[in-house]
């Protein structure tokens, strides 16, 4: 299928490796030009390497820098000549347990998982209402509908995201301009990410990483983990000229985890 966004511009958040990368990878074959970010500029570089031989026809530009920090995000907007598609997307909170937060671990969480995105989308939406095509898509999680204990931090602050953006989405001046804003909730894909998960509930049940990961896979419907470019694809037909009617959802991709009908 051709999705009619080869010459657009998109900016994709935290995309050196996993998810990101991933949606900046589908974007780039479809043609769309890109300003990518994450926070080490080696693999950013790297990325962004990989990327252009990908699709030799795209534009790639590069801004280093964590994008919860505004000067970040306003750098990114400027490397953009014009943001038609918006990935959100930035690293999880940490786990743990509530009663060893302090208000500190919250307002980060806070800071990059909900309000980030906020001033992203606010930095671009009125412009994409004016031209009359745009596309954002939020990078959340499977916590947000079954949430997980020790992610509290996550559970809390992307939850708030999907709350405001269930709103905002519904605004006719946005919606009846031709931009949509989803979010996409991945459940457990391979990255470093969900390797790194992989390894700390090996060492806190003195199990191998292969075990629990084993263990984790078969709790899967699909019996297996998620891989990176699918995640990509599916981020890429929602940035696509075909997908203007759907909007203001939550979109799950977990290999059949969720248990509920709907
Ligand atoms: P990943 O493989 O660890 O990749 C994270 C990417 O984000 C890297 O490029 C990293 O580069 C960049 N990054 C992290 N924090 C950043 C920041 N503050 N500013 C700019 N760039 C930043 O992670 P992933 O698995 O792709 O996960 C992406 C998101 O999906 C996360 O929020 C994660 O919690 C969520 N998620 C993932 C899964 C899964 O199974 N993979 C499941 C549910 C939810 P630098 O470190 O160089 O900045």
């Amino acid at each position: 299928m051709e999705l009619e966004i080869s010459g657009r511009w998109a900016i994709v958040c935290a995309a050196s490796k996993g998810l990101g990368l991933a949606c900046a990878r589908a974007l780039a074959k479809e043609g769309v030009n890109l300003v990518i970010n994450a926070r080490g500029n080696e693999n950013l570089l790297a990325a962004a390497v990989e990327l252009r031989s990908l699709a030799p026809s795209i534009e790639v530009r590069t801004v280093a820098g964590d994008v919860s920090e505004l000067a970040v995000r306003e750098k990114m907007v400027m490397a953009c000549p014009q943001v038609d598609i918006l990935i959100n997307n930035a690293g999880g909170p940490p786990p743990g347990d509530f009663r060893d937060w302090q208000r500190d671990d919250w307002l980060k969480a806070l800071d990059a998982n909900m309000l980030t995105p906020i001033e992203l989308i606010k930095a671009c939406v009125d412009g994409m209402a004016e031209r009359g095509f745009g596309r954002i898509v939020n990078i959340t999680s499977g916590a947000v509908k079954a949430p997980i204990d020790v992610l509290g931090l996550s559970n809390g602050a992307r939850s708030g995201l999907t709350g405001f953006i269930a709103g905002l989405a519904r605004q006719s001046r946005l919606a009846g301009n031709n931009v949509t804003i989803n979010n996409l909730l991945p459940g457990p894909f391979e990255t470093e990410r969900l390797h790194k998960t992989l390894t700390a509930a090996a060492e806190a049940n003195g199990a191998s990483v292969e075990q629990i990961s084993k263990q984790r896979r078969e709790n899967v419907p699909a019996q297996r983990f998620g891989q990176p470019d699918e995640f990509g694809a599916y981020c890429a037909f929602i940035c696509s000229a075909h997908a203007g009617f759907l909007t203001g959802q939550n979109l799950l991709l977990d290999g059949g985890s969720f248990p509920g009908t709907f």
